[in-house]
């Protein structure tokens, strides 16, 4: 699964659920990862991690029921805080960057922290260079995490770029589960800012067009929304169309499979004529055993197709 942070790591957690220990791969977006008191922050990685380990926060990222005592000393210190990280989420950046600046690599260090929370699943960045999105607004271009996190995604976006994204190689964790994968699944993730820095990789896109796997992509706008998130201020103000059709016009030449949301149905003929199949499917998520149910679903249709 290719996943960002939210709509991703439920999913995930779906399939995880669904599948045999350990058959499971996610391939985690790192271009909205930032640098923060000298700690690396990975914040879609956490998320996908957090969730699988059964400890993620109730919006969707940290850890749940932490506390903020680190915060407020780093505070008084005169450190930024619009980043929050809590006591037991900071843990995590520390052992990650002191594994970093050991030497390791990013997909090392997933491997280990997923071993220590207990997550079977397998859980790797997209790569294990350095990728950022940068944000173009009327203020000016914006570093992800200001965009999203300091300045609340108030402002209208008018371009997107990721610095580093040429020079990027694949995670070869990534590339291999790619071409090992019986099923591939573009989780409901932001296109724009989730899912294009991972596809736009050198070699990802390729490896999942060549791929031996049906591809599945799961809408994340349903009724013209985004369920969490500026996907659909995103989706309008870079001209494209709001819609899981707009969505579905993204990942045309990539996907063999587009899963949108009943509330969508009317849209399925404009989709299936993009050539690809389509399946209407619930796929709001608000319940675990919605993101299972919705995982048996898309593995079910895939087998279909198959014929297995
Ligand atoms: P981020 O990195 O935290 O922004 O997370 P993602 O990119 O993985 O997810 C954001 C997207 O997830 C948003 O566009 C949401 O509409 C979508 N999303 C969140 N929950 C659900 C859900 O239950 N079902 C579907 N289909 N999409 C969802």
């Amino acid at each position: 699964m290719l996943a960002g942070g939210t709509g991703g790591a439920k999913l995930a957690h779906g399939f995880q659920h669904v599948v045999g220990a350990g058959e499971l791969t996610v391939i985690a977006n790192v271009a909205d990862d930032l640098e923060l008191f000298g700690l690396h922050v990975s914040p879609d990685l956490d998320s996908v991690l957090y969730t699988l380990a059964g400890i993620v926060g109730e919006s969707g990222w940290g850890v749940r029921g932490d506390t903020w005592t680190a915060l407020e000393m780093l505070g008084r210190l005169g450190e930024p805080t619009w980043f929050r990280i809590g006591d037991a989420d900071l843990a995590t950046h520390v052992r990650r960057s002191r594994l970093l600046r050991e030497g390791s690599t990013l997909t090392d260090v997933s491997r280990a922290l997923a071993g220590s929370l207990g997550v079977t699943t397998q859980v790797v960045p997209a790569t294990d260079d350095p990728v950022r999105t940068v944000v173009s607004t009327d203020a000016g271009e914006l570093d992800f995490q200001t965009y999203f996190v300091a300045r609340a995604q108030r402002d209208e976006v008018r371009g997107v770029r990721f610095a580093g994204i040429e020079q990027a190689r694949p995670s070869p964790a990534a590339i291999a589960a790619i071409a090992e994968a019986d099923l591939i699944v573009i989780a409901p993730s932001n296109p724009i800012v989730s899912v294009a820095p991972i596809l736009g990789i050198r070699g990802m896109r390729e490896g999942v067009q060549g791929a031996a796997a049906a591809c599945v992509a799961v809408s994340p706008i349903i009724g013209g929304h985004a369920l969490k998130g500026p996907a659909d201020r995103m989706l309008a103000s870079l001209g494209h169309e709001v819609s899981a059709l707009g969505v579905a016009r993204l990942y045309a030449g990539i996907v063999d499979r587009f899963v949108l949301d009943e509330q969508d149905a009317e849209l399925a003929p404009a989709i299936a004529a993009l050539g690809m199949a389509v399946d209407v499917l619930p796929t709001v998520m608000s319940t675990e055993e919605d993101r299972a149910e919705l995982a048996r679903r898309i593995i079910s249709a895939a087998d279909a197709m198959l014929g297995r």
